[in-house]
């Protein structure tokens, strides 16, 4: 088999720490499957800013279009928090995301019985959730024209707009069904049929795609009802297929009720297949770049861990060594390992250690 080509953004604060211990995890578990990566390493964020005056040079999303995927770590800092907006490090997130037509944010939310007791929702309600949420990612309301703001009489209106066509409906539904085909066979597209034409064309087109995945299970649900029963019974849901701006609030809410931002990995997915014949994507923890304890050696390395996992699964056609990768996270939650940010307090036998003890103790398990 071909080496897999990943292009590794570590990016700024925590993002170097986690990515060089996740990195190393992933080379152990794939190590003896076949699979041979080869690892590029370059700039992206507040760091390449410092080096060359922008977030993200041409040179760098060159080389991203040329990967069979990308690794973020994470962007930001207080440092660059007062430059203008074109120079932010978070541009640097959208230019990647617009340049490599990332049109599907997946988002997983499943439940690690060790950690339980981390979840803000009773054990009984949260016990075995194992969910998707897939986003549309590039359209809707953030991106709709006309949008603006006008002054009238009074003060000033404000609009936005959110449009969505038959093209960009289906090839998200596609990504939906085929997410559920390899899970448990059931999609759920959420939309606000009741008021919006968008939702109603969305509604339709789910509905003609559906003829061609007849082995999946496929209902509608408003907006509305779905924030309620992801804390009512996040248990009924397997994939969750929405648009932008409801897929930005409900992968928040879904990704919450599992516990901790360090735990929570994400990927996003392109049109361009990639070399091995998988989608090309891009894969980064949903935690940010944790400036207060940048540096610290404290960060809990287990979503960017947990994205590498995805990135096999998705992007290199390997979930045999994804799944390795997953249960030995898990085993060594069971055993009480944790970082900061997972101990629960008042808990006790836990084990609280750093990020490279933590990514030792995944490599021990694997
Ligand atoms: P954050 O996710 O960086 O941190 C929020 C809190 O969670 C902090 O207390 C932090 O210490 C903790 N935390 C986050 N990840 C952790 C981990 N792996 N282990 C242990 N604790 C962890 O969010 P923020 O503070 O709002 O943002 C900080 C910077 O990160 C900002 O510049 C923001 O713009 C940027 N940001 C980047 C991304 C990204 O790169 N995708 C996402 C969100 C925020």
């Amino acid at each position: 088999m071909a080496k897999a080509k990943i292009l590794v953004l570590a990016g700024d604060g925590i993002g170097p720490e986690v990515m060089t211990a996740s990195i190393a995890v992933m080379e152990k578990a794939a190590k003896g499957s076949g699979l041979k990566f080869n690892f590029e390493q370059d700039l992206a964020g507040g760091c390449s800013f410092d080096q060359n005056g922008t977030p993200l040079t041409d040179d760098v999303l060159k080389k991203a279009k040329k990967a069979d995927a990308v690794l973020l770590g994470a962007v930001g800092g207080p440092k660059w928090d007062t430059l203008p907006h074109e120079q932010r490090p978070e541009r640097a997130l959208l230019g990647l995301r617009a340049g490599l037509k990332l049109f599907a944010n997946l988002r997983p939310a499943k439940i690690i019985p060790a950690l339980i007791s981390a979840s803000s929702l009773k054990p009984e309600i949260v016990g075995g959730i194992d969910l998707l949420v897939v986003r549309e990612l590039t359209g809707g309301i953030y991106f709709g024209k006309p949008r603006g703001r006008k002054e009238i009489k009074g003060g000033f209106k404000a609009f936005n707009t959110e449009v969505y066509s038959t093209p960009e409906i289906e090839r998200i539904a596609r990504a939906g069904f085929e997410a559920a085909r390899v899970r448990r066979k059931k999609l759920t597209s959420v939309d606000k049929a009741n008021i919006l034409e968008s939702s109603i064309l969305w509604r339709e087109v789910v509905n003609q795609i559906a003829k061609e995945y007849p082995d999946i299970q496929v209902d509608h649900m408003y907006v509305d009802n779905c924030a309620m029963q992801l804390v009512r019974n996040p248990k009924q849901f397997d994939v969750i297929v929405t648009n932008n701006i409801f897929g930005d609030i409900l992968s928040d809410a879904a990704a919450m009720l599992t516990g901790s931002i360090g735990m929570l990995p994400s990927s996003s997915l392109g049109e361009k297949k990639n070399r091995l014949g998988f989608p090309q994507g891009m894969y980064e923890p949903v935690h940010g770049s944790a400036p207060d304890i940048a540096g610290k050696g404290i960060a809990n390395p287990l979503a960017t861990i947990l994205s590498c996992a995805l990135m096999l699964r998705y992007s290199l056609g390997r979930d045999d060594i994804a799944q390795k990768m997953e249960k030995a996270v898990e085993v060594v939650l069971q055993k009480g390992y944790r970082c900061g940010d997972i101990m629960v307090s008042g808990e006790e036998g836990k084990i609280k250690v750093g990020t490279q003890e933590m990514a030792d103790a995944v490599m021990k398990e694997l």
